[in-house]
């Protein structure tokens, strides 16, 4: 490939067929760095309203990282994988310690939830640093360009050919070209290799099955596990409590429940009432099947408490459970 001719034509494309998207044009690091790790595991679309929200909420690092760690998970409520959320938190404090943003991929990978492709990003972006943002979304149009016969279930074996092809004048275009292409025409299913500025660098599209690239590793085996989740009434409030610090869905709030359990096991001493719908979530490794239950009880087991719809409300929750949240909410508010 002709690598000089072929980052001069997708730049030509990004500079009149970007995203307009809130992050778009600025270098202050602080705002790239949201935005990537908002992006790590949600659609463009669905973070821009989000980002606005939550930099309204906390506009500058200092004000993040002076927030307690519930106000930055409320802010957070309904973006999922919330370690996100406190591992944000937990940079801002270590940046505003320090008292300015590391400045290289190298250093920034130094801060909590900052990984390769983080660091990379905001690296090329606020500070022009030629780093390749190798995700899966750069691996599976690099991978396509190139025809690259390997699995990329570790986007790092691409890393050398990332590299070399990286624009050393406008990295952080580069790297934001490089999403677009792939959030808007190279996508997963279907690639729009009829309107690709880069169609005549592809080797994929060249033998005919750019669909059939990157090269897939066997799929993750899930566990599937029962559920049973207990809406637990206690004088007109709900019973609610936090879960564990550490490990799944760490330091949020739920309602009772126990894996596989029955309604004594998931909480001694509740009366069951009623039925409830089921619901399904899917976690990365693991797959929870609820089956939900109305339950009255007479005092507020220990460690838990009884909340009322605007307590339970102001609480972050997983989303895994709104099935149940929302049911909740609407026989609190007597729906
Ligand atoms: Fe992707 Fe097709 Fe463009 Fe190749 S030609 S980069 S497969 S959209």
């Amino acid at each position: 490939m002709d690598a000089m001719a072929f980052r001069r034509a997708l730049l030509y494309w990004y500079d009149r067929a970007r995203r307009e998207l809130p992050w778009r044009g600025t270098r202050d690091p602080y705002r790239v760095w949201l935005s990537e790790i908002m992006l790590q595991q949600t659609r463009a679309e669905a973070v821009a309203p989000r980002y606005e929200a939550f930099l309204a909420r906390f506009p500058t690092v200092e004000a993040l990282a002076a927030a307690d760690e519930e106000a930055v998970l409320k802010a957070w409520e309904g973006m999922g994988y919330y370690s996100r959320a406190r591992n944000l938190r937990r940079a801002a404090m270590e940046v505003a310690r320090r008292g300015e943003f590391p400045q290289s991929a190298k250093e920034l990978k130094t801060l909590p939830g900052v990984g390769d492709y983080t660091a990379a990003a905001v690296a090329s972006i606020a500070f022009d640093e030629a780093a390749p943002a190798l995700d899966g979304n750069q691996a599976r149009v690099l991978a396509r360009l190139l025809a690259f016969e390997e699995t990329v279930d570790t986007p790092q074996r691409l890393r050398a050919q990332a590299e070399a092809l990286i624009d050393r004048e406008r990295p952080g275009d580069y790297n934001q070209a490089l999403m677009d292409l792939g959030s808007g025409i190279c996508t997963p299913r279907a690639p729009k290799c009829e309107t690709c500025p880069v169609a005549a660098f592809c080797a994929a599209r060249a033998g005919g099955d750019a669909e059939s690239y990157p090269r897939l590793p066997p799929p993750i085996a899930r566990r599937e596990v029962e559920v049973t989740v207990v809406l637990a009434y206690l004088g007109g409030r709900v019973l609610v409590r936090r879960r564990p610090s550490k490990g799944l869905l760490a330091g949020l709030w739920e309602f009772p429940n126990d894996s596989g359990g029955t309604l004594a096991q998931a909480l001694p001493g509740a009366r069951a009432t009623g039925e409830l719908a089921r619901s399904r979530h899917v976690f990365t490794h693991l797959v929870w099947n609820m089956r939900g239950l109305r339950a009255e009880v007479d005092a507020l087991p220990e460690g838990m408490r009884a909340v009322d719809a605007e307590g339970l409300r102001a609480l972050p929750f997983p989303t895994a459970l709104r099935v149940y949240r929302q049911i909740a909410l609407e026989e609190l508010e007597g729906r």
